[in-house]
């Protein structure tokens, strides 16, 4: 540590990353690869130094958004394949052998340029096709994929080893995700070989989609880092998930308003703390929660501190335990109006990583 102290600080507690890791992989039929989804910095979670923890807890395969952070991942890991969830621009093409990195392929026309490529290089070129069930973003339409599978697997310098499909509402719509699910499997069985990975399942799939055949792969995002992406908190008991990340800062300067004691603390929008809480939010300090007041300022905010016995420096939890007390990143995702997911990215540089 330099000689500057924390004022606004996440934690990040590796142990717990890959105890979730293991518990999640364990609970997995053997024969099902375990695609670990890192994108986005490991959802915040501080990569590559992750990576070393999601190897030691079993992951089989990563999953990234585009190539740099493929790149990432392969200067660490040399021997799993990596595959790109997004569409590949044209200029990266090169870099998909550059990086063995698996790309996704979404329609005939970029399978063929692809294949083109990996001709003009002398190689074959591994894939996997992305079948969109329904999400309505990227991936061969259900409806067209007679028409287009076939054609990308004819693709002499493509081989395909494997076929996926995001589902769009696991964690609200069950109903919906079996329809997708159902989708997913007529495709499958009429185009893929047991060469194959076959893949759907997110972290809500997890809770209730049967992992059985055709199904011998999953690509987890948040179940790995301790969250339920379920309102409800529940159905997960048997991973104990164990929430990897707080968020922490201190406080600055105390006063008097109104008869209340309030307290200054060193975060504000600048450390990716919302302008907007509900009324419901709170922090914990000394234990105690405490509720946040209005006016959060771009470098600090204000919470009342009436009757808790504190001092200027001492610790403010946004998320995480202090002294018997628990804020989950889910309450703060709620209190905060943002999902798991984006309270997990929304964390800006100024917040200093702590890897414990
Ligand atoms: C991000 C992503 C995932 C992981 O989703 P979680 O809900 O975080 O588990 C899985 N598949 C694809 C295609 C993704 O883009």
């Amino acid at each position: 540590m330099n000689k500057h102290i924390l004022r606004s600080w996440i934690e990040v507690d590796f142990d717990r990353l890959e105890s979730n890791v293991r518990n999640i992989k364990n609970s997995l039929p053997s024969d099902v690869k375990y695609i670990a989804v890192v994108k986005a910095d490991a959802y915040g979670h501080c990569m590559p130094q992750a990576l070393v923890r999601f190897l030691r807890g079993g992951a089989d395969l990563f999953a990234v958004a585009n190539l740099y952070e493929a790149s990432r991942v392969r200067e660490v890991v040399s021997d799993k394949k990596i595959l790109v969830l997004s569409p590949v621009l044209k200029e990266e093409r090169p870099l998909v052998f550059e990086y063995g990195a698996t790309p996704a392929l979404s329609s005939y026309p970029e399978a063929k340029a692809f294949d083109e490529f990996a001709a003009k290089s002398g190689r074959i070129l591994e894939a996997h096709i992305k079948i969109d069930t329904g999400m309505g973003r990227a991936g061969v339409w259900h409806e067209k994929a007679d028409d287009i599978v076939p054609q990308i697997l004819s693709l002499p310098h493509i081989k395909i080893n494997g076929m996926f499909s995001h589902l769009s509402s696991a964690d609200t719509d069950r109903d919906y995700t079996f329809k997708q699910v159902e989708v997913f499997k007529g495709i499958v069985s009429k185009y893929a070989d047991s060469g194959m990975l076959l893949h759907l399942h997110n972290s809500a799939a997890l809770r209730y989609v049967p992992i059985e055949p055709p199904f011998n792969a999953v690509r987890m995002g948040l179940v790995q880092y301790g969250i339920n992406p379920f309102d409800d908190g529940s159905g997960f008991e048997k991973l104990n998930l164990l929430s990897v990340l707080a968020f922490k800062a201190r406080i600055l300067a105390l006063g008097l308003r109104d008869g209340k004691k309030i307290g200054a603390v060193c975060a504000g929008y600048a450390d990716g703390v919302p302008a907007g809480f509900t009324s419901e939010a709170r922090v914990l300090v000394k234990g105690r929660m405490c509720k946040i007041l209005d006016c959060v300022g771009l470098d600090e905010m204000y919470v009342d501190l009436t009757g808790v016995d504190v001092k200027v420096g001492d610790e403010v939890t946004f998320i995480g335990e202090q002294e018997g007390g628990q804020i989950s990143l889910s309450d703060y995702s709620r209190w905060t109006s943002r999902i798991p997911w984006e309270t997990m990215v929304a964390i800006p540089r100024r917040v200093a990583r702590i890897i414990k």
